[in-house]
C-alpha cells in the first residue's frame, strides 16, 4: 500500500510523472527538505510493477536524507526513477520531460545520474530545468572523478576504522579483503598499496583479478570464500545484502569497510556484527564521496575542495564509533540517530 507506506517511511511528496508523447513514467519522491533542496541522482529501471518503482524511489530517497543528514550538509533527500529499460527505451525527448516536472518543483529536488542514467541524459534534463547536476563539462561529468572520490573516502573511512579498532590509523602491514574489483574497488586497492597494506582479492572477472595482483601485488582468493578468509579488514565492493545470518557468524576479520551499498540484509545485522566484536563502518557513511562531491559541486566548489569535502568521512565515523561506543549501540544505529538529530535540529 503506497499511502501507507509514504507515512511509514515520512515522505514529505510524491510527484508521478506520465507524459504520453514522450513515453515517460517516472516517479520523484522527496523525502526532506528540511535541511534544504531534496538531492539524489535519477535512476532508469526495468521495475516490474508500478508498486516496485515507487516503494523503491521512496527507500532510496529516505537513504538519501540520512546520508546528507549524518555529514550535516544543508540538503535533503530525494530520488527519481523512470520506468524503463535503460538499454532501449531512452530519448532525449524522455528526458527533456522528466526536466519539466524538475523544473514545476521550483528548486525543491534536484537530479543528477544514478543506475542506468549517463551524463548525455542529464544534459537532455537540463534543457528544461537548472535543478541537475552531472551535466557537461561539470567537474562531477569528468570520467570516473566519482569512484576515484569514492575510492578515496572509502580509504579514509578505514583509517577511522583502524584508528578505533586497533589505536593506529595507519593501514601499513594490515591485511585487507577486497571483495570486488570494479570502478571503487581496484581503485581502493591503489590508495591501500600505496599505504602499504596487504592485499587478498577476488572478483567474478578473473582479468580484473590478474590486473590486481600484478599492480598491487594482491593475493587472489576465492569469489565464495573471501568473506571467510581471515584478515584485518573486509572490504566489500561488489553487491548488497552480503552482512546477513548466514555470512556474519563466519567473518574472520575485525573491521568491515567497504563501498557496498546496502551491506546489511537488515538493520538488525549491525547488533549480530557488533556482538561479534566486528567494527562497522556504515556504508552510508564511509561510501559518500559522490555526494559530498555534488554538494559541493553545486555550491561552486573546486576539484581541490572537493577532495577536501571528502575528507569528513574520516572526522564523522569517528564520531559516529564514538557514539556507538559510549551509548553502548551498534554503529548502524549510530550513524542513524547522529542523522536523525541533525535533521531534528534543522
Ligand atoms: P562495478 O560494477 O564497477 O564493480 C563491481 C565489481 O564487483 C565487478 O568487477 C564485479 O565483477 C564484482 N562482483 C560482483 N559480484 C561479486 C561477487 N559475488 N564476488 C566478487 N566480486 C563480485 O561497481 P562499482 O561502481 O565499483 O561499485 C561497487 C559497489 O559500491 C556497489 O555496491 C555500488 O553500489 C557501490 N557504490 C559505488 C559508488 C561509485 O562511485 N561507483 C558510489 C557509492 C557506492
Amino acid at each position: 500500500n503506497v499511502m501507507d507506506e509514504m507515512e511509514r517511511l515520512s515522505i514529505e511528496q510524491l510527484v508521478v510523472c506520465q507524459d504520453r508523447a514522450s513515453g515517460l513514467r517516472a516517479v520523484i519522491a522527496v523525502h526532506s527538505t528540511k535541511r534544504g533542496p531534496a538531492l539524489g541522482g535519477c535512476r532508469m529501471w526495468a521495475y516490474k510493477s508500478e508498486q516496485e518503482a515507487i516503494i523503491d524511489a521512496m527507500r532510496l530517497a529516505r537513504g538519501m536524507t540520512y546520508k546528507a543528514a549524518v555529514f550535516g550538509l544543508d540538503y535533503g533527500g530525494g530520488k527519481a526513477v523512470i520506468l524503463g529499460n535503460p538499454e532501449t527505451d531512452k530519448s532525449e525527448a524522455l528526458f527533456k520531460a522528466l526536466g519539466r516536472y524538475i523544473s514545476y518543483m521550483n528548486g525543491r529536488y534536484i537530479t543528477g545520474v544514478d543506475l542506468g542514467t549517463t551524463v548525455t541524459d542529464m544534459d537532455g534534463v537540463g534543457k528544461e530545468t537548472m535543478y541537475v547536476t552531472d551535466t557537461t563539462g561539470s567537474i562531477m561529468a569528468t570520467d570516473d572523478f566519482t569512484p576515484e572520490m569514492t575510492a578515496y573516502g572509502v580509504y579514509l573511512g578505514m583509517k577511522a576504522s583502524a584508528a578505533a579498532a586497533f589505536g593506529s590509523s595507519s593501514l601499513q602491514g594490515r591485511k585487507v579483503a577486497v571483495q570486488g574489483l570494479g570502478k571503487v574497488g581496484m581503485r581502493l586497492c591503489r590508495y591501500l598499496h600505496e599505504a602499504g597494506a596487504e592485499l587478498l582479492v577476488a572478483d567474478l572477472d578473473g582479468g580484473r583479478v590478474r590486473s590486481a595482483a600484478m599492480a598491487y601485488s594482491a593475493d587472489i582468493a576465492l569469489p565464495e570464500a573471501i568473506m571467510q578468509e581471515p584478515c584485518d579488514i573486509f572490504a566489500p565492493c561488489a553487491m548488497g545484502g552480503l552482512l546477513n545470518d548466514e555470512t556474519i557468524p563466519k567473518l574472520r576479520c575485525a573491521i568491515v569497510a567497504g563501498s557496498a551499498n546496502n551491506q546489511l540484509l537488515e538493520e538488525a545485522h549491525g547488533q549480530l556484527l557488533c556482538d561479534r566484536g566486528i567494527l562497522y563502518a556504515p556504508d552510508y557513511v564511509i561510501n559518500a564521496g559522490g555526494l559530498l562531491i555534488t554538494a559541493r559541486e553545486i555550491q561552486g566548489g573546486s576539484a581541490g575542495d572537493m577532495m577536501r569535502s571528502v575528507e569528513q568521512i574520516e572526522s564523522v565515523l569517528r564520531l559516529v564509533f564514538r557514539y556507538a561506543k559510549s551509548a553502548g549501540i551498534p554503529t548502524n544505529q549510530a550513524a542513524n540517530r547522529i542523522a536523525e538529530r541533525n535533521i531534528k535540529r534543522a
